[in-house]
């Protein structure tokens, strides 16, 4: 069976920046009940406390981040590009231990966010990029999805799996 990595704060789990969370999605609590779901929070796994303070990543590439050319960092200025890119990594790692083909990310996240990022500017200035862990993963031939794409991400879910049985 196909699994798939999905963002923790939409699953309910309350670990985003601000102690918040998003859902219940529908698809989310089919995908778990068919035992699918490998959760994880990029940025709590990279060591980061909840709440924690919001981070951008000026420019909005986390690409950029992951080669040493940009840094994440929080409006205080402080560097956080460790734990996200730690977080990054233990995504990537459980990608390879689980053999997932398939994310669902957060939009918009500096970690997750698969189309868009903020600019940096902490003013809501958006920029297209992805986040540190969705431009990993995307690099590791993973699909990633955010929470407004489940219907494409049910589609690419099933085509994969007609690969499987093929
Ligand atoms: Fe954690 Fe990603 Fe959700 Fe942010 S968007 S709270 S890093 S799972």
């Amino acid at each position: 069976m196909e699994k798939i990595l999905i963002s923790r704060c939409l699953l309910g789990h309350r670990v985003r920046y601000d102690g918040g969370a998003h859902g219940p999605f529908d698809q989310l609590a089919v995908w778990q009940a068919e035992g699918r779901v490998v959760a994880l929070c990029p940025e709590v796994a990279g060591g980061l406390p909840t709440p924690r303070p919001p981070a951008e990543i000026p420019g909005g590439q986390g690409a950029q981040v992951l080669d040493g050319q940009a840094l994440v960092l929080t409006q205080a200025g402080e560097d956080v590009s460790a734990p996200f890119i730690s977080g990054a990594q233990q995504a990537l790692a459980l990608v390879q231990q689980h053999g997932i083909r398939l994310a669902v990310l957060k939009s918009r996240s500096p970690s997750c966010g698969n189309l868009e990022t903020y600019d940096g500017s902490f003013s809501g200035e958006k920029v297209r990029g992805q986040g540190v862990t969705a431009a990993l993963l995307s690099r590791a031939g993973v699909q990633v999805f955010n929470e407004e794409q489940l219907a494409a991400a049910l589609e690419a879910l099933q085509a994969l799996e007609r690969g499987r049985s093929a």
